[in-house]
């Protein structure tokens, strides 16, 4: 079948519905709804997804898109779930999503404000994650040993760190991805071409089914209902972390991820990621979100001002408030049951099936296969095939944007409109055509928020949507 998501799909798909005999009625277009219809439906099961809004759109693209070998588990004594994690990112970086993620140096200066026991410690650190590496046989091809650096070279991975005091870096290695959201949307690509239905823009509220583009209700019938709506889900703890967005170019065009300690707080840091478009991403915010869950979270002016503070304590010339280029920020589904601070609870996900409702809660986006696939292991003894299952685009590792972006499928995307949306900007039209032609986008916003990222940078998205609108309005005329 077809992995191809276009609204004449939808539409059919949904016509559909009422007659099918589903196994799995999967709530939630998320990493982790899009990773059980895919699980299932590689395993036979017929398999029908439902996303109130599109694919994305929750928790899933705000991440720090950081594929963990999960050394911060091991800090904190959990030393199962650093395996699992690790284990998965071996998975997904040489299998299932090789052109998605890359390797990225993780710089921790070494500076005035570590003395030479946290120099002891940051070193013990980067030698656990190369072992938590090996022990999962993830090559050194794909991610390098750890190594101490020093001055010129600690300069030159990251020019703008502050030099005072400076006597080196310990540099170690980790999984990258180029964008959250495209991994949520190649999982539910790949979904669809083993049979899944990806409906998006319906919403399921106490068993009933609704269109809301249309307002109908929708007829179906399904042994088992999933739940996987992440922070809207019952027993989670909400936790709120911000990113922001800044010009590669204000950090000397860094080329790995600086590192600097939370002051007063152990096991607590702010980085900053160097991303594919010329731009960086700092964060991160972990603080217990009260009152009611927004729709989408937004940063507050305090959270913003704590990440450029804190980064700034490492650099040569501390960042002001004009160097912010775009702002975000994601709800953590943080599974109840702990006491403490929410930057202490567990990343564990859990998997409960009672009265033909599956709950699947928790995790990360690095474990979302393994979470799929406990999740599926209650409802069915076929065997799970998803950890040598390549998604849609895997095979080519190509460095060029499309490829970057698009693995194997570049060539196909190039047979678009090859011209950047506006000028300075790093997207092509071609992009926005493919979200139409292929991933299942059907509004402006899912073309500028979750198929291309463009408004992640605030300037980015305010030139390109004319040009979302006319690509949108041609599809239109197409179909
Ligand atoms: C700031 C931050 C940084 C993170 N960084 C990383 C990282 O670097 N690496 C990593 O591995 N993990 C990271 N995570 C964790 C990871 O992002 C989440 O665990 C994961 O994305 C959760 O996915 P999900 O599918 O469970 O939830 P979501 O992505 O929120 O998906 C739930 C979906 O359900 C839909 N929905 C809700 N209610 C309904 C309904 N009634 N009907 C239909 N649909 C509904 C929502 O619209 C939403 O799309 C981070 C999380 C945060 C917040």
């Amino acid at each position: 079948m077809s992995s191809m998501l276009t609204a004449a799909r939808r539409q059919r798909e949904l016509e559909r519905l009422p007659s099918e005999h589903l196994d799995l009625l999967v709530v939630g277009g998320g990493i982790t709804g899009a990773g059980v219809a895919l699980d299932a439906a590689s395993r036979g099961l017929q398999v029908a997804l439902v996303e109130k809004d599109d694919l994305a759109f929750g928790t899933s693209r705000w991440s720090s898109k950081m594929v963990h070998g999960g050394l911060r588990y091991l800090a904190s004594g959990d030393v199962g779930l650093a395996f699992e994690s690790a284990q998965e990112r071996g998975v997904l970086m040489r299998r299932t999503a090789p052109h998605l993620i890359r390797p990225l140096p993780m710089a921790i200066p070494l500076g005035h404000d570590i003395d030479r026991k946290g120099q002891a410690l940051v070193g013990a650190g980067a030698r656990a994650a190369d072992l938590l590496r090996a022990s999962t046989r993830t090559p050194r091809s794909v991610l390098p040993g750890p190594r101490k650096v020093g001055v010129a070279e600690t300069l030159r991975l990251l020019p703008a760190v502050r030099r005072d005091g400076l006597r080196g870096a310990w540099v170690n290695w980790d999984g990258h991805l180029e964008d959250d959201a495209r991994l949520v949307v190649a999982v539910a690509r790949t979904a669809a071409a083993h049979g899944a239905r990806i409906l998006t823009r319906v919403r399921y509220d106490n068993g009933r089914l609704t269109d809301t583009l249309t307002g109908e209700s929708l007829a179906y019938q399904a042994k088992t209902i999933v739940l996987a709506t992440g922070a809207w889900s019952p027993g989670t703890t909400p936790s709120k972390g911000v990113h922001v967005v800044l010009d590669a170019a204000r950090l000397g065009h860094p080329t790995a991820s600086i590192t600097v300690p939370v002051p007063g707080e152990s096991n607590r840091y702010v980085f900053a990621l160097p991303h594919g478009d010329g731009i960086v991403h700092l964060g991160l915010t972990d603080d217990p979100l009260d009152g009611p869950l927004p729709e989408v979270p937004t940063a507050d002016e305090h959270e913003i001002r704590f990440l450029l503070d804190t980064l700034s304590r490492g650099l040569e010339v501390p960042l002001e408030r004009s160097d912010v280029i775009g702002s975000f920020a994601g709800v953590r589904p943080l599974v109840q049951g702990a006491e403490g601070r929410t930057a202490d609870l567990s990343r564990r996900h859990s998997v409960t099936l009672e009265d033909g409702v599956l709950t699947v809660l928790g995790g990360k986006l690095t474990t979302y296969r393994r979470m799929a696939q406990d999740a599926v292991d209650l409802l069915t003894d076929v065997r799970c095939r998803t950890r040598d299952l390549p998604l849609v685009g895997a095979g080519s590792t190509g460095r060029d944007r499309l490829s970057r972006r698009y693995g194997s499928e570049a060539a196909e995307v190039a047979r678009g409109t090859m011209v950047t949306v506006a000028e300075g900007v790093p997207v092509l039209r071609a992009e926005l055509e493919w979200g139409l032609r292929a991933e299942g986008a059907l509004t402006v916003e899912d073309l500028l928020e979750r198929r291309t990222r463009l408004s992640l940078v605030d300037a980015w998205g305010e030139a390109a949507r004319p040009v979302a609108e006319s690509v949108l309005e041609e599809g239109h005329a197409k179909a």
